[in-house]
């Protein structure tokens, strides 16, 4: 069984080696009195500091915060004033934020993060330094994403992702969602009942992914239980834990931290060689030029044998590639399994296809130094 209904030691196993956390605090734990809300978030993270755990606060609630200043029942459909809203709401948020810790006798940035700061490697690395610097300094990182120059398309969208990808960028110890739900539940008998609370999830399977709702249709926030699991799969695939739990009480994360049974726990598989951080940028954040695709033995031979990508396993190629490029790997089924930094352009790649390492130099016309469209050293498996 992929999941089970009792943490059996799971949680004290996690929770003894996380010495960096990201938590992330959902629009409707904050949004209605944020002034008592962000205050009671932050005794909280006071108390994990003080033990010596390094915190960064992902934070949604800039819109929702906009809509009550400005008295709107609902978020408007215009995009431009749902940015405004943002730039409004944002900068409220963060006075409470910086007011609570102020009270503590430290402080706490802002960043606010767009997609293509994590995804282009030139901005990627400029704020993962930013984040580290802070962090050093004592101050706590409170990030958002920049909702106000953010257009639609080119969001990331929602916050439990933005946590997950900032945790994986940071090479943090796990992750937790507070969030308005107990943890994740399998689905109850009737049609949108909730079943059983899940305790420790090994796996995401289909399965589970079924059992997940979309978004929850609340006008304040964009989160659901789907976008929760994807951030369970960025962060477990990425080598940390992640764990959904209420945050009605914020000092249930305390209580979870402590190994109580609440929430659902996200496990990393066993990892032996956990990604180094350039494999974390090329899994989750790179964007690939195209795709390869290889045939079952080339599929096993990366998978289980830990292999480079020769091209008599490839059985073709879509997108407009250079050498150079990221790409993406897939298999006879066209299921992602790797992505990896590929040694041919997309036209070198249509004339190697199948063939033999010997005949590379005789069918491309020149001679040929690296024989693998992929280098083992250059591909991450992600499956
Ligand atoms: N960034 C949005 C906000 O601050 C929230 C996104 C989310 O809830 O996932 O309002």
């Amino acid at each position: 069984m992929s999941y089970q209904y009792q943490d059996q030691g799971e949680r004290a196993a996690v929770l003894q080696k996380v010495r960096r956390l990201v938590v992330k605090v959902g629009s409707n734990l904050v949004r209605e009195t944020p002034a008592a809300r962000t205050g009671e978030l932050i005794d909280q993270l006071v108390a994990l500091r003080e033990r010596g755990t390094e915190v960064i606060l992902v934070t949604s609630g800039a819109i929702p915060l906009g809509m009550n200043i400005l008295n709107r029942k609902n978020r408007p459909k215009d995009m431009a004033k749902v940015q405004a809203l943002a730039a409004l709401g944002q900068c409220y948020l963060m006075r409470h934020y910086e007011n609570a810790c102020e009270a503590h006798g430290f402080h706490c940035a802002q960043l606010l993060i767009t997609a293509a700061d994590l995804h282009n490697r030139d901005r990627n690395l400029p704020v993962t330094a930013c984040l580290e610097a802070l962090l050093e300094a004592g101050v706590l990182p409170v990030i958002n994403e920049n909702d106000s120059v953010s257009v639609e398309q080119i969001k990331i969208g929602d916050n439990d992702t933005l946590a997950a990808m900032v945790a994986t960028m940071l090479g943090a110890d796990l992750t937790v969602l507070l969030t308005t739900i107990d943890g994740f539940h399998e689905s109850g008998k009737a049609d949108g009942e909730l079943g059983q609370r899940i305790s420790v999830i090994r796996e995401l399977d289909d399965r589970l992914l079924a059992m997940a709702g979309s978004t929850d249709g609340n006008p304040y926030s964009t989160g659901g239980m789907i976008t929760k699991l994807h951030a369970a799969s960025i962060c477990t695939t990425g080598g940390h834990a992640l764990a959904i739990v209420d945050g009605h009480d914020f000092g249930n994360l305390k209580r979870f931290l402590e190994g109580e049974d609440l929430g659902t726990l996200f496990l990393q598989p066993d990892l032996s060689h956990p990604m180094r951080s350039w494999q974390r940028f090329l899994a989750f954040f790179s964007e690939p030029a195209g795709s390869i695709i290889l045939d079952a033995g080339a599929t096993d031979a990366l998978i289980r044998h830990n292999k480079s990508l020769l091209p008599g396993g490839v059985l073709g190629s879509s997108g407009t590639f250079r050498k150079g490029d990221t790409v993406r790997l897939v298999g006879p089924d066209r299921t992602e399994i790797a992505r990896g930094v590929v040694n041919f352009s997309y036209e070198e790649l249509a004339k190697i296809c199948g063939a033999k390492t010997s005949e590379l130099s005789s069918r491309l016309g020149h001679p040929v130094e690296n024989t693998e469209v992929v280098h083992k050293d250059y591909l991450v498996i992600i499956k």
